[in-house]
């Protein structure tokens, strides 16, 4: 009898399978159901990661992405002192730190003397500096290295310049455009449903909110990434409910270029009792983001945060993009992340090759970079382009 009711369950997960099967195989969109039936354990995770690897595989083919770029946390000083972060400190504390105009600036020479495309930044909200200081950063960043691109501040970032400022979102945007803005990174997302966020981080912008800033910086023109934090106190619904908040989102502007499933790591945070997710729950979460971010182009699989053998592996499941070289990574390193602090051109890709693919170099708006020694160019003439400007 028992027998008989495994076999029964076995046949009604492979006919649902084959159902979902079909439809990408068709490149019909997936439903929210489909999106919780593949989240399933008992669906097998192999027989996902090929779906999601045909999906990436008719995108990208063979092609893997990476980019050089560097890491600039301003500050660690926070006032929203959000629950799952091991990375803000309160002032006074020993360890909290703001940086300098100098030391600013000697990172973002670090940067472009590394011959790095781009500068990522953000970093903790301190009570009382005013919006004119992080604006200061891009231009002054920007008028020295013009060439690096500044992928700055997330959506609860800018959510805050507009709260701090009296500005309007749109306004606080286009001020940073004229400093020298070039993308917004997707970080602050977390999970957008309210019954986790209030759990997770209750202050600070909510999902709606971060929604609504990439709606308005997409209308400017504007790129940007987003993200997924996952493993914490969420439920599979919760996750599948935000990946298709960013596909509507999508659907409407167009203006995302990656999506990033993060991991949660639970060290030093108010959640340190809850294990990290396993490795079979990273590459799934993967995989389902892609099948069901149709309108998205690149999934990142994010080597600091997935650690170098589930980001490798996660190529095979839907991940066409290992994010970069990644010098002065904070906020996963404070949260207990063990990979190392940088990795080489030369380790990203033969870490890329390893498994059967080609690595090509892009920037941050995944425009094909060409080398000559320490001198680089952008490869004007690849549909990358045409397709982006
Ligand atoms: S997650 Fe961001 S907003 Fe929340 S405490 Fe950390 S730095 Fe501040």
């Amino acid at each position: 009898m028992l027998d008989q009711n495994i076999v029964r369950t076995e046949r009604l997960v492979e006919s649902r399978l084959d159902e979902i099967r079909n439809k990408i195989e068709a490149g019909r969109r997936l439903s929210f159901e489909d999106g919780v039936f593949l989240f399933q354990p008992s669906v097998s995770l192999h027989v996902v990661g090929q779906l999601a690897d045909l999906v990436c595989r008719r995108r990208h083919g063979r092609t893997v992405y990476y980019n050089l770029n560097t890491h600039l946390n301003p500050t660690n000083i926070c006032g929203y002192r959000c629950k799952l972060c091991a990375f803000f400190r309160s002032k006074g504390d020993p360890d909290a730190y703001i940086m300098s105009q100098e030391e600013i600036l000697k990172r973002a020479e670090d940067a472009d003397q590394a011959g790095c495309t781009e500068l990522h930044i953000v970093g903790g909200l301190p009570p009382g500096i005013p919006f004119e200081w992080y604006l200061g950063i891009v231009e002054a960043i920007h008028n020295q290295y013009p060439r690096l691109h500044l992928k700055a501040w997330t959506a609860v970032e800018i959510a805050w310049f507009a709260r701090i400022s009296g500005l309007s979102v749109k306004e606080v945007l286009l001020r940073l455009i004229d400093a020298g803005l070039g993308s917004l990174p997707g970080g602050g997302a977390e999970i957008f449903h309210p019954e986790v966020r209030r759990q997770i981080s209750s202050h600070k912008a909510d999902g709606k909110t971060w929604l609504d800033v990439h709606r308005t910086a997409h209308s400017l023109g504007l790129k940007s990434n987003a993200t997924m934090l996952f493993g914490h106190v969420e439920t599979i619904y919760h996750r599948v409910d935000h990946l298709l908040e960013l596909r509507t989102l999508q659907d409407e502007t167009g203006g995302f270029q990656a999506f990033v499933a993060l991991p949660f790591h639970p060290v030093r945070t108010a959640f340190s009792h809850l294990p990290k997710p396993s490795a079979f729950d990273c590459l799934r979460t993967i995989a389902v983001s892609r099948l069901l971010l149709d309108n998205f182009d690149h999934i990142k699989a994010y080597w600091v945060a997935l650690g170098i053998g589930v980001a490798q592996t996660a190529l095979e499941y839907g991940a066409n993009d290992l994010d970069g070289t990644v010098r002065y990574e904070n906020i996963y390193h404070d949260a207990g992340a063990d990979s190392p602090d940088v990795l080489s051109v030369e380790e990203l890709c033969a870490l890329i090759r390893e498994t059967g693919r080609e690595p090509v170099e892009r920037d941050s708006l995944y425009r094909r970079v060409r080398r000559f020694g320490r001198e680089w160019e952008l490869e004007d003439n690849h549909p990358d382009v045409r397709n982006r400007e």
